[in-house]
Formats: structure tokens, C-alpha cells, sequence
């Protein structure tokens, strides 16, 4: 069965290109992927499998309907998660559902796991994988890739740990880019603390030497230099195919993305039209970032003396019941005609495009980053730990389309700091900075709208990222033919 290796974009395979896709499963890592599948899908010359466990597909059910309803050749590979075997409560397929980091570990291992039942169903797959592209946190797929005689890409990049031997405070100046970059070890990207990682460390920088490529969620009009000279480093083929969220174009598509909303999606879109274009602040810090209860108190004090409406999406009512017991008293009531506080997952693509956001407070998550570059909307960057601060540097320094609020610290993932270090003063001035009418803020929206239809050009038919597309499917499908 070869359905889908039809004629595409004026160049012909004689087979589909065969992809498919193990993400890692943390909404960061997942989502992403579904855009991916949606977009070599869409190419008309690729098909794709993409591995997951039940409680991950549950959650891509909205993603599911979409690509069957747009009749595109992409299935959900469905293998069970051994959670209990490995100390999990049952049903805990995914990071943002660790009770606590200490269960990090046992988490990795579950996924090593599903190493074996892969293999088994990649062997029987008809038609065969021609590519593999995998998180590399799962670097045994590079092993099954070798056994079954086809391409391995990657999708996350992970080093040799250069910093190991200086303290955190010790500053690393990395050269060669128009804009200096330096930082503090401790803000560096590969600073990630959670249990179970560095022992994986090594055999992932291992399997990395043996990948045949990387798969980049970028556009080389953002930043070239940086793509081409990551390349030159590597030695390996960089395929840039990104924005990959541009894959959705209509509201509903983007409310469905990663999961279910936590509200109404409709009542959502009300409230949004109801506002000026360009008058609301949307507050959010990706699925997994953990922001102290008093600074969540501060951030909200801050929201409220900007003026401006404003979004914000808190993820920790059930952990911290004291936000809550604040939320409640007061709070809500004094900004009920302007502030609208979502709990739990909030359909944030839907809400970036919507013409009434005028800036976007972010973590600078790299999808989040990415999302805020692609919609066009300048930042505030709030970033917590790893590469947050790079991306940071990047929106603000490089690109500047955003101002910062003033982060000094790190906050680790799941070790909230334990003190305000940004006060309400701090972010109702970067929520001015940013949305006011001064001479600067004009700038950075000015730049930001560039960025978003560059972004969009990328993707569009001739464009860079449209073009890797096209090249990889075609090499995937040639390297395929050649094998027989
Ligand atoms: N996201 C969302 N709704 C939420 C929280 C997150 O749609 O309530 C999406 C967001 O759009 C992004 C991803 O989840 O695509 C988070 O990835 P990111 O790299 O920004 O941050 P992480 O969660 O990995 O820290």
C-alpha cells in the first residue's frame, strides 16, 4: 500500500517517504512533533507514523481528527507506557503529570523501555520506515535505526557537557556571533537539574556522533549565522523546517493543539473580540515551569497596576491553594472587566493570533518563543532555567522585538525559588515598555510584525523552511528507492 507517494510541489518519488516520529513526551517536545507529522503530511510525498502511549493519544485527539478530516497519511502508533513497572502511579505518560521531579528518573527509564516493543512493531511496519526521527532522549532509536538500515534524525540537541568543570556564577562568553553572547554558567542551555538526566548524559552525546542529521524547529531568516555555523560544528546536515506551528492556519486547528482547553474555546474567542487589536498582555509559562506562590501574587499585582487586560494562564491552583485563596480574595473581583485567568490548559496559539494581543509575557520556552516570533507579538521575557535565557537573548538582544522584565535568578523545574526577585513595579513597567505608545515600544511592534510574516514566508510554497521540507522527503524517498 503506497497511497501516498503521488506526484508533489513539481518534483515526483516513485515510493513515499516513510517518517516516523518518537517524541519525547512533555508537551514541549510532543507538540512540536504533531506539527512536524502535519507538515511532511502535508507535502503530499511523505507519510508518517507517529509513536505514542494511550494517555498521549488521548490528549492528541483533537490532532487526530484534524489530519484524518484533511485526509492526511499520518497515523498514531499507539504502544503501551509500563508506568507501574517502573514506580509511576498509573496513567503518568507524560512530564507534566510527574507528582515530583524525584520521579524523573523512573520516567526515563519507562520510556528506555518501550525500546523493545518499538523495534518489534517497526519490523512488521508496511510500508517499511524509510526515516526515523526521534527526541533524542530516546537515543535507542538511532540502534533500531541501524538494524533496519535507514536514516536516524534528531530533533533536540545535546553536547558533550563543555561546562562541567565551572561553578555556576562563572561567566562563558561565546564568540563569533554579531551580538556577543554571555552569560552565566548557571543560565546556560544543558543546566537542566532533574534526577535521571546525567546519567543518561553519556549515551545520548554517544548516539548523537552516530545521527545523520537534525531536524531544526527554525527559519533561516531568523538566524542564520547561528544555523550555518552550528552545522559547520557539528559536520552534519541541519534541516531548518520551522515555524513548525504554522502548520495550523484556522482558529479551531490552533485551539485543539496539544491538548483539550481547560475553557470554553468560544467563550475564550468572545472575550478576546471584545477588546481594541493590540490592547491585551497574555501571561503564560509554557506546561512545566514552576513560578513561587508569592511571585505568581506579585506578577498578578503587577497585571493589575499596567491597567492593560491581560490573559494569564496560572498552572498552579491545585499545588498552591494559597494562589487560590488570593485569586479569590479580591483579586478577581477588581479585574473582572479586564483580566481573564485560565487554570489548566489554555488553547495559547488561538489566543497569539487573536488581532487583540498586543505582547505576549513568556518563559521563552523554544515553542512558546517561536509561537510569540511566528503570531508577530513582541515579548516580555520571564525566563526560568536551561535555554530560556538564550532565547531570551535572542528575542531581546538579536531580534528586539521584546523587552525583559528583569529575571536574576535561575528557577529550576519543579524547585520553585523561594523569594520575589521581580517585583509588581518590575512588571508594570515592562508591560508599558512594551505596550505603550512611546517611540520604542512602536519599534519592537514594527519588528515583531516583520518577524511574523518572514516566519510565514519560510512556509509558504518556495519559501526556506517550505523548501528543507520538500529536499528532505525527496532524500528520504530517493535513499529508500536506492535501498530497494
Ligand atoms: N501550551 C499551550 N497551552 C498551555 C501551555 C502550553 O498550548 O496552557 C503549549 C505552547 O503553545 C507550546 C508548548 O505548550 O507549544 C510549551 O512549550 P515551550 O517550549 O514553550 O515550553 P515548556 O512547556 O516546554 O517549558
Amino acid at each position: 500500500d503506497d497511497t501516498a507517494g503521488h506526484a508533489s510541489g513539481g518534483y515526483t518519488t516513485t515510493a513515499a517517504a516513510h517518517f516516523v516520529l518518537v517524541p519525547m513526551m512533555a508537551q514541549g517536545h510532543a507538540i512540536p512533533m504533531t506539527d512536524m507529522a502535519r507538515l511532511l503530511a502535508e507535502h503530499g510525498a511523505a507519510r508518517v507514523s507517529l509513536v505514542v502511549t494511550p494517555v498521549n493519544a488521548a490528549r492528541m485527539a483533537g490532532f487526530a481528527a484534524g489530519v484524518e478530516e484533511a485526509g492526511l497519511p499520518v497515523q498514531l502508533v499507539e504502544l503501551p507506557f509500563p508506568a507501574a513497572e517502573f514506580g509511576l502511579p498509573d496513567g503518568c505518560e507524560n512530564v507534566d503529570m510527574l507528582p515530583s521531579k524525584d520521579l524523573f528518573s523512573n520516567f526515563l527509564l519507562a520510556c528506555g523501555a518501550l525500546r523493545e516493543p518499538f523495534a518489534a512493531r517497526l519490523r512488521q511496519q508496511r510500508p517499511p520506515a524509510s526515516c526515523i526521527i526521534s527526541d533524542m532522549i530516546h537515543s535507542w532509536a538511532g540502534d533500531i535505526a541501524r538494524e533496519l538500515g535507514v536514516p536516524w534524525l534528531t530533533d533536540i540537541i545535546y553536547r558533550k557537557n563543555l561546562l562541567e568543570n565551572l561553578t555556576d556564577d562563572e561567566i562563558v562568553k561565546v564568540s563569533g556571533f554579531p551580538t556577543p553572547l554571555e552569560l552565566p554558567k548557571a543560565r546556560c542551555p544543558g543546566t537542566l537539574c532533574v534526577p535521571g538526566l546525567k546519567q543518561i548524559s553519556d549515551k545520548i552525546y554517544e548516539a548523537e556522533t552516530r545521527s545523520d542529521g537534525r531536524i531544526m524547529n527554525s527559519f533561516q531568516e531568523m538566524e542564520s549565522l547561528y544555523i550555518e555555523s552550528f552545522e559547520r560544528t557539528i559536520g552534519k546536515k541541519i534541516w531548518t523546517i520551522g515555524p513548525m506551528c504554522l502548520c495550523h492556519r484556522d482558529s479551531n486547528a490552533m485551539a485543539a493543539r496539544g491538548n483539550k482547553a481547560s475553557m470554553d474555546d468560544a467563550k475564550c474567542l468572545q472575550w478576546l473580540d471584545s477588546k481594541k487589536p493590540g490592547s491585551v498582555i497574555f501571561v503564560s509559562f509554557g506546561s512545566l515551569s514552576s513560578t513561587d506562590p508569592q511571585q505568581l501574587v506579585e506578577l498578578g499585582l503587577g497585571l493589575e497596576a499596567s491597567k492593560k487586560p491581560f490573559i494569564w494562564v496560572i498552572k498552579a491552583g491545585k499545588k498552591f491553594p494559597e494562589v487560590e485563596e488570593w485569586l479569590a480574595d479580591g483579586f478577581e473581583e477588581r479585574v473582572k472587566d479586564r483580566g481573564m485567568i485560565i487554570r489548566g490548559w489554555a488553547p495559547q496559539m488561538m489566543i497569539l493570533w487573536h488581532q487583540a494581543i498586543g505582547g505576549f509575557m513568556t518563559h521563552c520556552g523554544w515553542n512558546s518563543t517561536l509561537e510569540g516570533i511566528s503570531a508577530g507579538v513582541p515579548m516580555i521575557t520571564w525566563p526560568h532555567c536551561s535555554e530560556q535565557f538564550v532565547n531570551e537573548k535572542l528575542v531581546v538582544d538579536h531580534l528586539k522585538i521584546g523587552v525583559e522584565v528583569g529575571v536574576k535568578g535561575v528557577t529550576q523545574w519543579g524547585t520553585e525559588q523561594k523569594e520575589v526577585e521581580v517585583t509588581r513595579t518590575a512588571v508594570e513597567t515592562a508591560v508599558s515598555m512594551l505596550m505603550d505608545e512611546g517611540e520604542v515600544a512602536q519599534e519592537i511592534r514594527t519588528r515583531a510584525k516583520d518577524f511574523g510574516m518572514k516566519a510565514r514566508r519560510a512556509l509558504e510554497e518556495g519559501g526556506s523552511s517550505y523548501n528543507n521540507i520538500k529536499l528532505l522527503i525527496q532524500e528520504m524517498g530517493n535513499k529508500q528507492n536506492a535501498s530497494g
